[in-house]
């Protein structure tokens, strides 16, 4: 029922989202591999989250941009837990910047980490799940791939990247039950979106919103819990947008 038993992998939870995730997915009975690539300290700060709640879970490093680092990652999981059941690609990161200023090496490093890491995750992980006849993949994205964010436009691409990736994988991983979705959060309170929310940005950000707040993680994680459900065998290529109706605000 939902993700009890399953093996969940989170990318990039040594803190922010991906640690909540790999929180709540623990307490949802899965067990899970705590994704980290620069700091142990703060990956093991999540995995003894999960332990102390009585959840089960191991830190892997492994920057996922890279396919050497994705595929000993990979090794390791099926050696030590020998399946994987759930990917959750949550490893990300922003630079603010407008149009002009944006350098070569910025865009690149912004397609790199946000998208390519996605591509080989799933191309790495996909046949995994397909020996069990059962996967769930859940990409996060960003409203901003939905809007061309001025002042991130690399970040925004890669994440619109991300909400097409996410369909092409959906057709892919079909035939062998694996449902490929995203999520696009509007702004969650995180270290990424901190300084934007206790900037001038702030409050015209929260304005923009129906519900006037920032989304909470938990926000973020419940609508992940949904997608990777094994009581949910029906949605897949979609983009759940967890945004408190920015749109519309
Ligand atoms: P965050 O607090 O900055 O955390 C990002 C996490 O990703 C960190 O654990 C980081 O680890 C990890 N990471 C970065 N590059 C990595 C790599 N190459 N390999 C493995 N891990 C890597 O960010 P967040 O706010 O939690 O965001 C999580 C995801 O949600 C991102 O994809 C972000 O774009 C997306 N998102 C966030 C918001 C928001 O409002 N916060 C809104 C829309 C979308 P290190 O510390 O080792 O770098």
């Amino acid at each position: 029922m939902g993700v009890k038993e399953r093996v969940a992998l989170i990318t990039g939870a040594s803190r922010g989202i991906g640690r909540g995730l790999a929180v709540g997915f623990a307490r949802a009975g899965a067990q899970v591999v705590v994704n980290y690539r620069k700091s142990r300290e703060e990956a093991d700060k999540t995995v003894n989250q999960i332990i102390d709640q009585g959840g089960r879970a191991m830190a892997i490093q492994a920057d996922v941009s890279e396919r050497k680092d994705v595929v000993r990652m990979k090794n390791e999981i099926m050696h030590n837990l020998g399946r994987l059941d759930i990917l959750v690609n949550n490893a990300g990161m922003n630079r603010q910047n407008f149009f002009w200023d944006i350098t070569d090496e910025e865009w690149d490093l912004l397609m790199k980490v946000n998208l390519k890491s996605v591509f080989i995750c799933a191309q790495e992980f996909m046949p995994v799940m397909a020996e069990n006849n059962w996967g769930r993949i859940i990409n996060i994205a960003s409203v901003s791939g939905q809007y061309g964010g001025p002042k991130t436009l690399h970040y925004a691409t890669s994440k619109a990247g991300i909400i097409s990736l996410t369909q092409g994988l959906s057709r892919y991983g079909a035939k062998d039950n694996i449902l490929v979705n995203a999520i696009a959060p509007g702004i969650i309170k995180t270290d990424m979106t901190k300084k934007e929310l206790e900037g001038p940005m702030g409050k015209t950000l929260v304005e923009g919103t129906l519900v006037k707040k920032p989304g909470e993680i938990n926000d973020v994680l419940q609508a992940c819990l949904h997608l990777a459900s094994d009581e949910q065998n029906y949605i897949t290529g979609h983009t759940l947008n967890v945004n408190g109706g920015i749109y519309l605000g």
